[in-house]
Order: structure tokens, then sequence, then C-alpha cells
């Protein structure tokens, strides 16, 4: 057998749910398909704007993945299957460089059969992510410059009242006069970052998708179980400049969900020293 039989004969061609809204769909359930062998089915009315949604009407729960993965159980509470994938997005300022924006997605897929749960992720500044105050309908109009409108839709909004998906010039306006007229309240734009209103979103969400997929095509060496992962990271890379040890990473630690085997793989990064650069004795 090869890799894909594998895989394929893994998840048997069982039925997935794909716990997702916003036709994020259109990029994932090819890739399920082909790659995985399983059969995808998108429920009609699943509606996971109770788990929380990135325009602030809902409070999030828990951490991301816990999200992305309570969203793939409750869908296989409510049809009775056996394997779910489900999608979840964050965004806000970078980890490292808060002035810049940031986007990361999660896909997560839980095979109840083979007791297999494991995620795939994009973490990537290729986000259009951004909010402004505005006070006439010329700062809305620069924003949409900024953010690749008309292909990537905005949301307009006071304190207590929202106008989504706004993907014209006829509509921005509409929406712009409606509030100016209406109050004197604060008034905020800001890019939709439903999946469906933001296509560099769905093309982060497809690299999730795919990265999803290269970590369940990674077989355990010694038993075959898909999911061979990376659970820890060492530091210690010697630097070449002094031969002292450096905080960045010199070996990977997979392990197999099925048997336990673990195996240390040296240098992820493809380099066997750290630049002095990055060391804390050459350059304090
Ligand atoms: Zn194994
Ligand atoms: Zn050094």
């Amino acid at each position: 057998m090869n890799e894909k039989e594998v895989i394929h004969s893994f998840f048997n061609h069982r039925i997935g749910i794909l716990a997702t809204m916003h036709q994020k769909e259109t990029v994932m359930l090819p890739l399920l398909e082909d790659q995985l062998g399983i059969n995808i089915k998108v429920p009609i009315d699943f509606n996971t704007d109770q788990f929380g949604t990135f325009t602030r009407d809902i409070e999030r729960m828990g951490d991301q993945v816990e999200a992305a993965k309570h969203k793939a159980e409750y869908a296989m509470s409510l049809t009775g299957e056996t394997i779910a994938i489900s999608s979840e997005g964050i965004f806000g300022p970078h980890p490292f460089l808060p002035w810049v924006p940031y986007n990361r997605e999660i896909v997560f897929l839980i095979d109840r059969v083979n007791e297999f749960e494991i995620f795939g992720e994009a973490s990537t500044t290729d986000t259009n992510y951004r909010q402004m105050k505005i006070e006439k309908i010329q700062d809305a109009q620069e924003f949409c410059e900024s953010v690749g409108f008309p292909e990537h839709a905005v949301i307009v909004r006071s304190k207590d009242e929202i106008i989504k998906g706004i993907n014209t010039h006829e509509q921005l306006e509409e929406a712009i006069n409606y509030f100016l007229k209406k109050s004197n309240d604060e008034l905020y734009i800001e890019t939709d970052m439903r999946a469906l209103y933001n296509p560099t979103r769905m093309k982060n969400i497809k690299l999730a998708t795919e990265n999803l997929i290269s970590k369940i095509y990674s077989l355990c060496s010694k038993c075959s179980f898909p999911g061979f992962e990376v659970v820890e990271r060492k530091a210690g890379l010697i630097c070449s400049g002094c031969g002292l040890k450096t905080n960045l990473i010199k070996s990977e630690i997979y392990k197999c969900k099925k048997c336990g085997e673990q195996e240390e793989r040296l240098y992820p990064n493809g380099r066997q020293f750290a630049d002095p650069a990055h060391c804390p004795i050459c350059n304090p």
C-alpha cells in the first residue's frame, strides 16, 4: 500500500461532518475527500455562531483549539457520525510584532472509531484584518481602498447596531448615510472576516486544511498509524561563532498517537548551527 491507500483505508470512506459555515467547504471539501478518503457531508443548518463570532456579537469561548474541538464534537452529537471536521480562526495583533495584523486558522479533525484527534494550522500576517473610527463617507472610502474592497467586504457599526457583508460602493454609501442620519454615536468600519466575504481568509483556511492533511500523512515508522507529529521542540542549536548553545530549535520529538513510538529529528530548520546574530553571547 502507498501512503494514500493507507490513509484511505484508515478513514475507509466513512461520512465526515464538515462543521463549518460561510462556504468554507468550497476549499476544504475537495481536499478532504480526495486526500483522506472521507465522504464529506455539510449540514444545511449547522449554526456555528453560537460558539462565538469575530464580530463580537457573542463572546468567544475557550481557547482556539478547544473551540474548534467543541464545534466538531457538537456536529457528531447532532448527526451520530463518527468523523467531524471543524475550522476556527482568530485575528488580532501579531504575538511578537503588535503593530502587524495576524490571522491564525485551525482545522480540527476527530475520528471516534480510530480514537484519533489532530489539527492543522496556518499562522500568517497575510490578512486585511483592520478597523477604524470614521466620521464621514470619505473616511470609509479611504479605508475600503486599503483592504481590497469590494472583493473583501466590510462591516459598519455604531454602539448598538451593525451592518455586515457590505461589498458594493452603493451599499457602503447607504450604510454610512443611514448611521449618520440616525444618531451622533461613534461610527466604526472594519473588515468582514467571514470566509465567504474574505478571499484572503479563505486562502488561509485552505492552507490550514493542507497542513492538517500533511500531518495526517506523516505515518509512524513502527506501526504506520497516521498523524505521527511533533509533540515537543528542544532548544539548544549551537552557535557557529562561540560554540555555545542558543535558544534556537535544535530538534523536534515526534510521537505516535497509537503505539507511543518516539523519534527525535535533528535540525528541523535545515541548519546545524545558529547564526551568531541570534546568539546571546556573540550578539547580546
Ligand atoms: Zn506507532
Ligand atoms: Zn555565539
